[in-house]
């Protein structure tokens, strides 16, 4: 399959797919129909955007007592990121040094793959993030997430309006 088949096919929610509202500028990651904010005002203003991709830590916490399917993963790191759009996102912080896992450290999301069904089963992939280390060059078997579609990654508008959080699932 080619590589670029490969994204398109990707489910919206592995893109980060997020939903703005034309009415107040908040940004809803997952995507919402209506704004929780505007409400009616917002039917029909609601338009698809894709979060950067990049964030900060604003808490983490180390897991040691894995969910159903994460055995093999334990210890593993979970974060709560600030995005610069503004949603709060939830997600597993991999490949970073335990040291380098604080408050404020700047992350960027990754594509990786998450778990398995059964021993030739389907393979599920997801989005997960990646201390950013400043100056390093990004390592060679991690796929941004914001790859697939255009070289626009960065230049989205930062408008970071802190509306009322919402958390990934
Ligand atoms: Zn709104």
């Amino acid at each position: 399959m080619s590589v670029p088949r490969f994204w398109r096919e990707i489910p919206q929610r592995y893109n980060l797919q997020a939903a703005k509202c034309g009415a107040c500028e908040g940004v809803y990651f997952p995507p919402r129909e209506v704004c929780p904010a505007c409400r009616r005002a917002s039917i029909g203003k609601m338009a698809p955007m894709r979060l950067s991709g990049v964030g900060t830590i604003v808490e983490w916490t180390r897991v040691h007592k894995p969910a159903p399917g994460y055995e093999m993963q334990v210890p593993y790191t979970v974060a709560l990121i600030q995005a610069p759009e503004g949603p709060l996102l939830t997600g597993q912080v991999v490949d970073s040094a335990s040291e380098a896992i604080h408050v404020g450290a700047h992350v960027r999301s990754v594509f990786r793959r998450v778990g398995q069904d059964g021993e030739a089963g389907v393979i599920h992939y997801g989005t997960k993030w990646v201390v950013e280390a400043r100056g390093a060059e990004a390592r060679s078997d991690a796929v941004p997430t914001g790859k697939a579609t255009d070289g626009k990654r960065r230049k989205g508008r930062n408008k970071a309006l802190f509306q009322p959080p919402v958390r990934s699932p």
